[in-house]
């Protein structure tokens, strides 16, 4: 039965080069995942529509009696029932494929529940988690798309996440990527007992998006939330995000045209069509208010923000708004508003976007647009110290993923 499961062997060669010559950064500061474990403890992400088989056959497991076990178990069976994309499983293996171990974390527990090999059989228990933290560097090179890169570096989707929202004010991830462009990241991960449980934050992200290197690196000065400022200080955050489409799995295919925007003449248009998935996300660019959210002929259902200043953006043919928006509602800068539909005069699910200034509709992809407040004097002293060690590893990140990949 597992043996129906046959998968390609993974393109492991690059990352191997790459992890050799990290370990030779003089930083101590940094502990770098061991790939010399990696025939022995193998960790996997849980994708859409894996099963516990399909999951122990990308752990590299081939045993049998495992799967029986997890199969009839009432404890790995309530763990299965709970398991979410992006969630973490790791396994210890033998020859030819035999379990040793098996670790799952079990959500809001505080704990993780250990599958065992003993004796003939298996044995389940639930055990205490000891989280340590490490900071890990991987970098990357795109070819196809963003998740397929981050995937072959084995990049949690949460850290590849943070990285889009963190660059989102600057870059539109559905339609600047170029084949070519490259990122290096240093993340923190959870472990316990040497066992990657979670990814933490992103501390520190450098993409090169068609020529252009973009910077950022996480500071929380003494009061008040972190924010990541790019090398000088400047921030990251801008008043207004590039894209209206929420950045998933399901729109982040840039090669294949079909989630594409739709680049109508603009001067005819008065708007943006964003060609995406129906149901997709659509998210506020900007902190707003609801000013409409209403069907309105052509336009089918329309939601209409208006932001600080005299901006305002609109939203067109939503399959339907999201919960609780309607007139009046304050909404956030990345919160999910709507979804796309056809609603109104549409022949095929997309977004139509309007940015308008004092009511009139403007390009947005030609408008430049405010920034949030620089580091200035003594805390802009004590970024540039803590993100100078930072600077020199992403730095040596993105070179190395070059040489070791050409
Ligand atoms: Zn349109």
């Amino acid at each position: 039965m597992v043996a129906a499961f046959a998968i390609a062997p993974t393109p492991d060669e690059a990352r191997v080069k790459l992890t050799t010559v990290l370990e030779k950064l003089p930083t101590p500061t940094v502990t770098l995942l061991e790939k010399g474990d990696a025939s022995f403890l193998h960790e996997e992400r849980v994708r859409r529509g894996d099963t516990v088989a399909s999951l122990l056959t990308r752990l590299g497991i081939n045993d049998r009696e495992a799967l029986q076990f997890i199969g009839s178990n009432r404890q790995t069976q309530e763990m299965a029932r709970h398991l979410r994309p992006g969630d973490t499983l790791g396994a210890k293996s033998g020859e030819k494929g035999k379990l040793h171990a098996l670790y799952a974390e079990l959500p809001g527990k505080d704990a993780m529940l250990v599958v065992e090999r003993r004796g003939d059989g298996f044995e389940a228990h639930e055990q205490a988690l000891q989280l340590s933290t490490r900071v890990v560097i991987k970098a990357g090179e795109i070819r196809h798309s963003l998740f397929a890169a981050t995937d072959e570096a084995d990049i949690p989707d949460a850290i590849a996440l943070q990285m889009v929202a963190i660059f989102s004010s600057e870059v539109d991830f559905h339609r600047d990527l170029r084949k070519g462009d490259r990122f290096s990241l240093v993340y923190e991960t959870f472990s316990d007992r040497g066992q990657s449980i979670r990814s933490g934050r992103l501390l520190a992200a450098r993409l090169v998006n068609d020529q252009r290197v973009l910077q950022a690196y996480w500071f929380q000065g003494e009061e008040g939330e972190g924010a990541y400022y790019a090398a000088d200080g400047s921030s990251l955050r801008k008043t207004f995000l590039r894209s209206p489409i929420e950045f998933s799995r399901v729109t982040s295919g840039f090669s294949g045209a079909r989630f594409h925007p739709i680049l109508r003449s603009w001067r005819a248009h008065k708007g943006v069509d964003y060609g995406a998935p129906m149901g997709a996300g659509i998210v506020a660019v900007a902190d707003g208010v609801v000013a409409t959210a209403e069907r309105q002929r052509g336009y089918g259902n329309l939601l209409v923000l208006e932001h600080q200043g005299s901006y305002s953006t609109a939203y067109g043919h939503l399959k339907n708004f999201a919960k609780g928006i309607r007139k009046g509602v304050r909404v956030s800068q990345g919160e999910t508003i709507g979804y796309v539909g056809q609603s109104g005069l549409a022949t095929g699910p997309h977004l139509h976007y309007e940015f308008r200034v004092k009511g009139r509709q403007v390009d947005p992809l030609a408008i430049s647009l405010p920034r949030a407040m620089p580091l200035a004097g003594a805390l802009l002293g004590r970024f540039k110290a803590s993100s100078k060690n930072l600077q020199a590893q992403l730095q040596l990140a993105g070179e190395t993923t070059l040489a070791a990949i050409e």
